[in-house]
């Protein structure tokens, strides 16, 4: 097993609803999800629209089991599930794990979305190979012999579950998606969990001008990442979850000074693969 197989790729990186807009492409048209590719396993991080670009490729012979962390309910992190072909062929073993928020089971919400009238199907049609398992934030979970992920919850409208994965030790990877600063601790939370890590995807959503008016509604901004980025200089940060009416210039335009300043900062783009090294 070469360290080299290891790969990020970034199926969605869309906040809110998926775009149609020709002028957003590049940043990205589908909702939030990540894989992680590796030579024993696929790891999803989120089941936004992204997921089903990921489903239509795989190849029917990859046996690999299939591994997918949701961090929260919002359909924008959900509503690629039901067109999750891998869901339905019964080639592949699929593992749904669900963070308990604010003392709820996840598949409640998986319940409400995928049925009448919001949905033709239930997960009844789904292969006996996917299975769900449910978790409390704070808990370690264990996915084959090579990754362990830790878990925390970050401040959110109806909470998000951040993860943190290390792999042999190694390529250690965060994935927050979605998080508001609205106390004190934010950052210094985040600088916890994340501190040490090799890879940072995160929440962007706005310019801080822009989050002045959106308070409550559960995103960081750009000078909240540059905190981050100066107080940990050896973390490779992706701004994540682009804003659903920006275009591609106006992602590139709000983010300008940021990513000339750091070199640590880059914007995540859909279908960009990152090699984990
Ligand atoms: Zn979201």
């Amino acid at each position: 097993m070469k360290l080299t197989e290891d790969k990020l790729i970034f199926w969605g990186t869309r906040g809110g609803l998926p775009s149609g807009e020709i002028t957003s492409a590049k940043y990205g048209l589908a909702t939030s999800c990540v894989e992680l590719s590796f030579s024993d396993r696929h790891i999803i991080l989120d089941a936004g629209s992204g997921i089903s670009l990921f489903g239509k490729q795989i190849d029917l012979n990859d046996r690999k089991p299939i591994d997918i962390l949701i961090g929260h309910y919002h359909y924008d992190h959900l509503i690629g599930l039901p067109f999750f072909l891998p869901l339905f062929n019964g080639n592949h073993t699929v593992r749904i794990f669900l963070p308990e928020l604010e003392g709820k089971h996840g598949i409640e919400a998986i319940d409400k979305l995928i049925s009448p009238p919001l949905f033709p199907i239930t997960r009844d049609m789904f292969s006996d190979n996917v299975s769900f398992h449910s978790f409390v934030p704070g808990e370690t979970l264990t996915l084959g012999l090579h990754d362990t992920i830790e878990t925390s919850l970050f401040p959110h409208p109806g909470q998000n579950c951040g993860y943190r994965l290390n792999r042999r030790g190694k390529n250690t990877l965060c994935y927050i998606s979605d998080i508001e600063n609205n106390s004190d601790s934010t950052l210094d939370d985040v600088i916890k969990f994340i501190k040490n890590c090799n890879h940072l995807i995160i929440d962007s959503s706005y310019t801080k001008e822009e989050s002045k008016s959106r308070k409550g509604w559960g995103h960081l901004n750009l000078d909240d990442i540059e905190i981050i980025a100066s107080r940990l200089p050896g973390v490779q940060i992706y701004l994540y979850h682009h804003d659903i009416f920006k275009t591609d210039s106006q992602v590139e335009m709000d983010s300008r000074n940021l990513l000339n300043e750091y070199n640590n900062v880059k914007l995540a783009k859909q279908l960009d693969v990152v090699e984990l090294s």
